[in-house]
């Protein structure tokens, strides 16, 4: 088994029967991929995210169902009759269990009831992709993957119990390992020790995998998804942007930080803890290669990538108290753990101290700064809360001890507005924050002055 290498497929793989079927060819191409972990299909979470908000009316319920329906059965019209009359059958009593907890959603929502509605997206898509496997001549298994990915009761952005995961997967998932069919499981789901479902966050899928790497110590972790690797920067926003051959663990974690889509920020941790090399590909090009993440590379340029992140707040706190004062960080930062929120950015001044926040990856999409926060801040200091603002990040090596490098960054940001600055903590990045609307064009000038040209 030290071999192990464990695919897992985002939703735009496993969107519909072609992509699925480029899934199975991915994965029987390499003798080593016996664990599949898949997101649901495109677009399936953000539909049920939207019905378990409760928002929806009776008839906007009914259209969300239909096009849930549409979705799959795309898929199941591909199957053989008598497999896809099956698939449909398992399809209709998901959709109900859906329209019944809709109705449930209807007269409240909770997170809790979130995690019940949204994980019928994954559970689709893998009882389904099993199917295209073995239309496609491979033996596949459905694992439900609840039996062993135990987490704690934070629904909505539960995290997992590692230890827990560890002694389950070897009494349940390994055996299962060494036989012949391929297992597929989902990815984002669990259960806490009630056996209630839980969610990992949105985009969690890719921390599962790693999580299931870890738990079965794999050789590999492939992480498949629409585009051939890592990219110097999102080549949706920046059309210049150039493939990554290899990153190291802290360079990747910084760029999923900092916004870099590819991989859930989480995702590493489990990776690092067992020096899991990770690979991310194109599941429709895998002849195009990919980028592996790895503990260590061959190059370690200053500047590797570029990356945004939208939806910030950035909390001002004033107190002229403050002066010659002490205490009142650790006053402020208690009041964010009390209420689990974490701090990304932080900038201080002699009566003040700015800090930024994300607004949230909870599954329901809520943000998550509460009123009640606000006030106990508001208890020994003035506090403004600024949104619409996006962090751009440059990800590299050795930044704070190369002379001259901010140089080239500051020259490509003259035109913007800069809010904030962060410098100096990290060897691997520097940060500024911007106004939303001026974002895009920031991280577009920093990749064609700092990525575009020569170092
Ligand atoms: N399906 C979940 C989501 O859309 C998890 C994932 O795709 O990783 O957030
Ligand atoms: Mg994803």
């Amino acid at each position: 088994m030290n071999q192990l290498d464990i695919a897992k497929f985002g939703g735009t793989s496993v969107a519909n029967y072609e992509s699925m079927a480029s899934c199975v060819k991915v994965v029987t191409a390499n003798p080593h991929t016996r664990l599949v972990v898949v997101s649901a299909c495109a677009g399936v979470t953000n539909i049920l995210v939207e019905i378990a908000s409760g928002a929806l009316n009776r008839a906007e319920v009914t259209d969300r169902i239909a096009k849930l329906r549409e979705i799959h059965q795309q898929i199941t019209a591909q199957l053989a009759p008598e497999v896809q009359a099956k698939c449909n059958d398992h399809l209709e009593e998901h959709l109900n269990e859906i329209k019944n907890l809709a109705a449930e959603a209807m007269m409240g929502r909770s997170d809790e009831l979130t995690d019940r509605i949204v994980c019928h997206g994954e559970l689709l898509s893998s009882y389904l992709i099993v199917e295209v496997f073995k239309k496609m001549g491979f033996a596949a298994e459905f694992f439900d993957v609840r039996r062993i990915m135990r987490t704690d009761s934070e629904f909505g952005c539960a995290k997992p119990l590692v230890e827990v995961l560890g002694f389950l997967t070897q009494q349940h998932l390994l055996p299962l390992l060494d036989k012949e069919p391929i297992i597929v499981t989902q990815g984002f789901i669990g259960a806490n020790t009630e056996g209630m479902t839980t969610t990992l966050g949105r985009g969690g899928s890719d921390y599962s995998a790693a999580l299931l790497g870890e738990a079965c110590n794999a050789a590999t972790i492939s992480i498949w998804t629409d585009v051939p690797g890592v990219y110097t920067t999102d080549p949706r926003l920046v059309p210049h942007a150039m493939p990554i051959e290899e990153l190291t663990y802290l360079e990747a974690a910084e760029m999923a930080t900092f916004g870099a889509k590819i991989l859930h920020p989480s995702t590493l941790v489990p990776a690092v803890r067992r020096n899991i090399p990770v690979f991310v590909g194109s599941s429709k090009e895998p002849e195009k290669g990919g980028t592996w993440v790895k503990p260590e590379t061959k190059t370690y340029p200053s500047f590797r990538a570029v990356a945004l992140r939208k939806n910030q707040t950035l909390i001002v706190l004033v107190s002229p108290k403050m002066v010659g004062a002490s205490g009142f960080l650790a006053n402020v930062f208690s009041i964010f753990a009390k209420y689990g929120k974490s701090v990304d950015l932080v900038s201080t001044s002699e009566v003040s101290i700015a800090v930024t926040l994300d607004a949230g990856s909870n599954t329901s999409g809520i943000p998550t700064l509460s009123e009640e926060m606000l006030n106990e801040l508001r208890q020994f200091c003035h506090v403004k809360v600024e949104n619409k603002l996006s962090l751009v990040a440059i990800i590299g090596n050795n930044m704070s001890s190369t002379a001259g490098l901010t140089t080239k960054a500051f020259d490509a940001l003259k035109p913007y507005a800069v809010r904030m600055i962060c410098y100096g903590a990290s060897n691997h990045n520097l940060c500024f924050l911007l106004n939303e609307d001026e974002a895009v064009p920031a991280l577009v000038a920093l990749h064609q002055h700092l990525l575009e040209h020569e170092e």
